[in-house]
């Protein structure tokens, strides 16, 4: 197990004084949709993200880069106070970049910074809804019963008491880490699958929704290693009667945002029905085992949409309909997505001329 089990001995060091140095903990994004970091030293506390140090890595290691050239640069674009170290400690999200000087293949922020940029005018805001399901060492569902299964779902979803919600220190835990930090982490639920739960970032304007997502992320998968708790973002991590993990993604631009919005997200419906195919081809792998038209999802070959309906590929939230402005939210995109791709295309597409 990674549980850290002497965290007296351990909390004796990390009182020591740092004699002013700051250690700055780099993460980016690997080749499969997962996190890495490691960490340097600083001589002090930067004030802004430009004082920050391009450094490297090994992209050999983590199948970004062949062994022949294999520095990947880090080019840091936030950073973040980090609940692990805390003081005067940070977090620093990285693009990856290549030796030749063009964007590493799975620099995916790269692109759309710039999508973000050319339709800034519109302040398109995000709110993602990260579900995701919890493991343990043995590769497990977390806490289900050896050899066989929970009761079937239903009690569950946003459950409360013992047999109805597992490790709720764990999501209490991160959702703190996420505040400290801070991340726009708007509220967490338990799922409709036992240990598997969501928690929502935004809204987020523009690019900063991508970064937020991923460093909520990356706070996850630290705060779940000291509990020996895996996270899975696979769309059906489990077969058979058992919901799918997903990243609803909710959206508004400033005219949706004020009465007469309406007539902007249904103008934004259309234009998302002309091009399903390109969201779906970036709305994660693995989705089309999720988007059955199953366990509150449509299918994946068509569009649709409606007021209400949990069973479309897009949902208008009633209060919105009765309100006739505000946003609207996208239910294809699994868990598993990377949300510079996500919300690049969403902007593009809603933000873009019309196609015929
Ligand atoms: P659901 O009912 O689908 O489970 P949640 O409450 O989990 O909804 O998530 C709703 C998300 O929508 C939140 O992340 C919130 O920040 C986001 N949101 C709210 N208003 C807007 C808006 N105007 N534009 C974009 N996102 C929004
Ligand atoms: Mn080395
Ligand atoms: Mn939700
Ligand atoms: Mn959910
Ligand atoms: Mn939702």
């Amino acid at each position: 197990m990674s549980v850290i089990e002497n965290t007296a001995v351990l909390s004796k060091y990390l009182d020591l004084d740092q004699r002013g140095k700051v250690i700055a903990e780099y993460v980016w994004i690997d080749a499969s949709g997962n996190t890495r970091s490691k960490g340097k030293t600083l001589n002090k506390r930067p004030t802004s993200v430009e004082e920050l140090p391009e450094w490297n890595f090994d992209g050999s290691s983590t199948g970004q880069a062949p062994g022949y050239d294999s520095d990947v640069y880090l080019r840091p674009v936030n950073f973040y106070p980090d609940p692990f170290r805390k003081g005067d400690n940070i977090i620093v999200l990285a693009e990856c970049w290549n030796n030749d000087g063009t964007p590493n293949k799975f620099n995916h922020r790269h692109e759309c910074a710039k999508l973000m940029e050319a339709h800034k005018d519109q302040e398109v805001w995000f709110g993602l809804e990260q579900e995701y399901t919890l493991f343990d060492h043995d590769d497990n569902v977390y806490a289900w019963p050896k050899g066989g299964f929970p009761a079937p779902q239903g009690p569950y979803y946003c459950g409360v008491g013992c047999g109805k919600v597992n490790a709720r220190d764990l999501i209490e835990a991160h959702y703190r880490a996420c505040l400290y930090s801070g991340i726009n982490i708007s509220g967490i639920n338990a799922e409709v699958m036992p240990s598997q739960w969501e928690f929502q970032v935004g809204p987020c304007e523009g690019i900063e929704m991508g970064d937020q997502l991923w460093m909520a992320r990356y706070l996850l998968q630290r705060v779940a290693e000291e509990f020996g708790v895996k996270i899975s973002l696979h769309p059906k991590p489990l077969q058979g009667d058992w919901n799918g993990a997903g990243c609803h993604t909710n959206v508004s631009t400033k005219s949706m945002r004020v009465p007469g919005g309406m007539k902007y997200i249904d103008d934004a419906i259309e234009k998302l029905a002309k091009r399903h195919k390109e969201h779906i081809a970036l709305y994660g792998t693995d989705n089309d085992m999720r988007l059955t038209g199953r366990h509150e999802t449509a299918s994946m070959s068509t569009f649709s949409s409606g007021v209400a309906n949990r069973g479309a590929s897009v949902r208008i939230p009633r209060s919105v309909a009765k309100e006739g402005y505000g946003y609207f939210e996208d239910r294809r995109p699994a868990s598993n997505i990377d949300p510079y791709l996500v919300t690049g295309i969403m902007v593009e597409t809603i933000c873009g001329p019309v196609e015929n």
